[in-house]
């Protein structure tokens, strides 16, 4: 059985190739309450830096991983929480680095990215990937629901600081939902913010995937194209990984009920991500949802599971 605690994957990201999660935080510990969130309806909103996982431990795991021979293409610090919460996170990259040639990245909100010791932190990983969903601090209240502390202006000040200082690649993801925020206000906004922020890319995701609302619904393929269009910057949709470059090690309904706990995912995602054949997936996924385990929720054409509350 499985007994690691803060890793999970290698996993398929969109944006990173395969990708080894490293969890810092407890579920859903944040800094924003965000209506796309696929952790819950309900977030640990705080703004306090401190050590939520002690991270010796974590490293041991990580050490381990490698010693195992690790195949990654990065070491991912995300997970089910805002990283940059965790007062040690400079340290942690660090010591990733003695370890491991593999490149650290960090998703993180940016929304503590004003504050000096979190920019500090962040500037040790290989390549940073914050947010940016609003342009205007209207938008950013109803669709992030920040913690009441964070105002619009200080936040995008902590993007543009960032980039002053930080030298390696900056991908910023604009998370766009149909008639909230891709109105053409709404986008000319995010544009002015995003020319002073100045990213190396700009990756624009919508709600393909559950989301804690089930109101926020997804932006057409078309329609993020031409967005994309609009926001200049070389701005591209994000697309969806190619199974095909996945294949490690094996899993169980246990690694299945893991990866379902991090997002909700569909077979293909389970198969690819966990490695495993088709057929077997479909079989262990078929007794989870009869066991009331996990539920089934449709996307567009796609299923999707979850675990069941
Ligand atoms: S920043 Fe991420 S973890 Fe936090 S509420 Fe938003 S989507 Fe969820």
């Amino acid at each position: 059985m499985n007994k690691e605690k803060y890793l999970f994957g290698p996993v398929p990201s969109r944006r990173l190739g395969l990708s080894l999660g490293v969890d810092i935080v407890p579920l859903k510990t944040c800094t924003q309450n965000c209506l796309y969130c696929q952790l819950g309806l309900d977030a640990t909103q705080t703004l306090e830096r401190k050590i939520y996982a002690p991270i010796n431990d974590v490293l041991v795991e990580i050490r381990s991983r490698i010693q195992a021979g690790l195949k990654a293409d990065h070491i991912t610090i995300s997970g089910s929480g805002e990283p940059t919460l965790h007062r040690e996170l400079g340290r942690l990259i660090d010591e990733i680095h003695r370890l491991t040639s593999i490149p650290v990245a960090v998703i993180t909100n940016g929304s503590l990215l004003w504050r000096q010791d979190v920019r500090a932190d962040c500037a040790r990983a290989d390549v940073v990937l914050p947010s940016l969903d609003a342009g205007d601090e209207q938008t950013f209240r109803t669709l992030n629901q920040p913690h009441k502390d964070i105002d619009f202006a200080k936040f995008v000040e902590g993007l543009c600081q960032f980039r002053m200082q930080y030298p390696g690649p900056i991908w910023l993801e604009v998370f766009l939902c149909q008639d909230i925020n891709i109105d053409s206000k709404s986008i000319e906004n995010i544009k002015k913010c995003i020319d002073r922020i100045k990213p190396n890319k700009v990756q624009l995701n919508t709600a393909v995937r559950p989301t804690a609302h089930a109101h926020i619904r997804a932006v057409e393929p078309g329609l993020m194209a031409d967005i994309a269009r609009q926001l200049g910057h070389g701005a591209e949709v994000i697309a969806d990984f190619p199974a095909e470059k996945t294949g490690l090690g094996g899993g169980d309904a246990l690694s299945i009920l893991e990866m379902l706990r991090r997002r909700p995912c569909s077979v293909e995602d389970l198969r690819s991500g966990l490695g495993m054949r088709r057929e077997i997936v479909q079989k262990i996924v078929t007794h989870l949802v009869h066991t009331g385990q996990i539920m089934p929720e449709n996307r567009g054409e796609k299923t999707y599971y979850k675990p069941t509350p």
